[in-house]
């Protein structure tokens, strides 16, 4: 049925109409994939569980996930606290503005965020107090008292960056190099009511790829640079379809590094089952845009009900960060980086006059000439320097020193990295991949639910069905074919229960891709029939090389 331009349809179980979105969290919460946390005291927004097949699916997306990017891209993966101290978030901006307007209701008390409601309370209609900036991190303490702070992250890339130092140190102070964290991110989000689309504790997976800013390229680009992606960027009103090198050349997308990024999020989100035609990369307005960032991409998907939806962000970061927790934290960020053959430059130096400075300062005169030379003559100009020396203070006048040019022999520069960072949402990532594996047809005048999840991600590999009223033997086979499949290293469940109609119909709605069934024909030639999810088709195999069959098809 149609109503508002969704899909709406009787359930034959539950017999009211539901939308996609509700099927999906129906069939999710009914076969252990996911459910709302705390439920027996009542649940709270934002939070959700995964069950038994949900953790198995989501530990699948991110395995795969690391199949991209630790052994695709050569990233190493580190893990630094969910709590961090509070220096790390006021130097990274979060303290100060990462914030939300809101506004509470003065009569039924709801907060609301401001920037998304009218005049008047959408509950109750009541009045609405004043707006006020409510930050989004959790606040904790560490240690007993209230002496130290401490806020759970609310991304995972800022305890990537505070341990830069000693990432240099690992990669032998050489850039580029990328970083990869998986792991738990906070955020108190206001009034979250979309399931996993905005939780307060959700799990990201971010890379984050520190570079020379002058080489923002990447060896792989060339080989991609011909693909054509659907991309909206600033301006346009309709999404269109760009080959790579044309966004970049026309100055679409910022550099080449950041489209070859862009390309394998699009081959990510693909290969985990996001389905092509519902994946655009949407470029952030200007406004919009994070504060350290010069160009952003969003990898959006459409859902039925909630349209299109951001799942991973992929952002030049520049050297926001870097620079800003060098200069809180007093500790030197930056890596020197050789040129290919030493430059001769020419530079304006302090040149202090030791015939005046030796008489007039006597034995303080050495440390005063090396002070003076560590200047930078363009910040000093010809004035007068108040110069401090073991907590005195030393004039010195323009006589006793002269600005001169010189030419020098330079082998390198120190510079401060710039950090590309795709930023993927795994929770959100999950519900796309649920609802677009997500689909309902007609068998013999029956609904068949089928989670066409592809098979290297399916929570259950196969599943293992002796034929209903199957005589003992059958039932021996049949658990020792499931038995040596478990030894193969596959997921394999066991049914026995019900006819086999319903317990294929049972593997269907989990996404299972395959169904062994163990018949009497097992016990003439031990072979045993495997039933493909998506078409129904059925194929036999003897079962000595039934094990290799299946990691053959399952792409392991
Ligand atoms: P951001 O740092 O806001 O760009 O977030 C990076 C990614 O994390 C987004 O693309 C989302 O997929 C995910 N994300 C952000 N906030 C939430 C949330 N409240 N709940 C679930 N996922 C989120």
């Amino acid at each position: 049925m149609d109503r508002d331009g969704r899909r709406y349809f009787n359930h034959p179980t539950f017999n009211w109409l539901m939308d996609i979105y509700e099927e999906v969290m129906e069939l999710a919460k009914r076969r252990g994939f996911l459910w709302p946390s705390f439920e027996i005291y009542g649940g709270t927004a934002g939070f959700y569980d995964y069950g038994p097949l949900g953790a198995a699916l989501k530990r699948n997306i991110e395995h795969l996930w690391r199949r991209f990017y630790v052994i695709g891209e050569g990233f190493y993966e580190i893990e630094t606290p969910i709590i961090g101290v509070e220096e790390i978030f006021r130097a990274s901006g979060h303290l100060a503005s990462f914030t939300d307007p809101i506004v509470e209701c003065k009569s039924c008390k709801e907060f609301f965020r401001a920037d998304h409601i009218g005049d008047r309370c959408p509950v109750c209609d009541g009045e609405l107090g004043d707006v006020f900036e409510f930050n989004l991190m959790f606040k904790s303490f560490i240690g007993p008292g209230s002496k130290r702070a401490g806020y759970l992250r609310p991304e995972t890339a800022q305890g990537i960056f505070v341990d830069f130092p000693r990432l240099l140190r690992f990669f032998r102070e050489k850039i580029p190099f990328g970083i990869v964290q998986i792991g738990k991110a906070f955020r108190n989000e206001i009034s979250p009511r979309q399931g996993l689309i905005r939780l307060r504790e959700f799990t990201q997976a971010e890379a984050e790829i520190f570079v020379n800013p002058q080489e923002k390229t990447h060896p792989g680009f060339d080989l991609v640079k011909d693909e054509v992606l659907t991309l909206l960027p600033r301006g346009a009103d309709e999404p269109t379809r760009w080959r790579l090198a044309d966004a970049v050349r026309e100055g679409i997308i910022a550099h080449e590094l950041l489209a070859y990024h862009i390309h394998l999020t699009y081959r990510f989100l693909t290969a985990v089952g996001i389905s092509e035609d519902r994946l655009r990369f949407r470029q952030h307005m200007l406004d919009e845009m994070a504060h350290y960032a010069s160009d952003c991409w969003d990898a959006e998907v459409l859902l039925d009900r909630l349209g299109w939806i951001e799942v991973v962000g992929i952002a030049d970061r520049t050297d926001y960060d870097l620079k800003a927790h060098q200069e809180a934290s007093k500790v030197d960020l930056g890596v020197f980086m050789a040129y290919d053959k030493p430059k001769v430059i020419e530079k304006r130096k302090i040149k202090p006059k030791m015939e005046v400075i030796g008489p007039r300062f006597k034995q303080d005169a050495k440390r005063i000439v090396a002070a003076l030379e560590a200047m930078d003559p363009d910040e000093v100009g010809d004035q007068e320097i108040v110069l401090e020396l073991e907590g005195r203070e030393v004039t010195i006048t323009p006589d006793m020193f002269e600005c001169v040019k010189v030419r020098e022999e330079v082998s390198g520069e120190r510079l401060i990295p710039h950090v590309i960072e795709p930023s993927f949402g795994i929770d959100r990532i999950f519900y796309a991949v649920l609802e677009h594996a997500f689909s309902e047809e007609e068998v013999e005048g029956e609904r068949r639910v089928v989670l066409r999840l592809l098979p290297s991600i399916a929570p259950i590999q196969a599943c293992v069905l002796p034929l209903l009223g199957a005589r003992d033997e059958l039932v021996k086979v049949a658990r020792d074919v499931h038995r040596q499949l478990r030894r193969q290293g596959l997921i394999v469940e066991y049914d026995a229960s019900g006819t086999i109609g319903r317990r294929y119909r049972r593997q269907d709605e989990i996404g299972t891709p395959f169904c062994i069934t163990i018949d009497y024909e097992t016990l003439e030639d031990d072979t045993v029939t495997v039933r493909f999810r998506d078409s129904m088709e059925q194929v036999r195999v003897a079962i000595d090389e039934l094990g290799d069959w299946l990691h053959s098809e399952l792409g392991l």
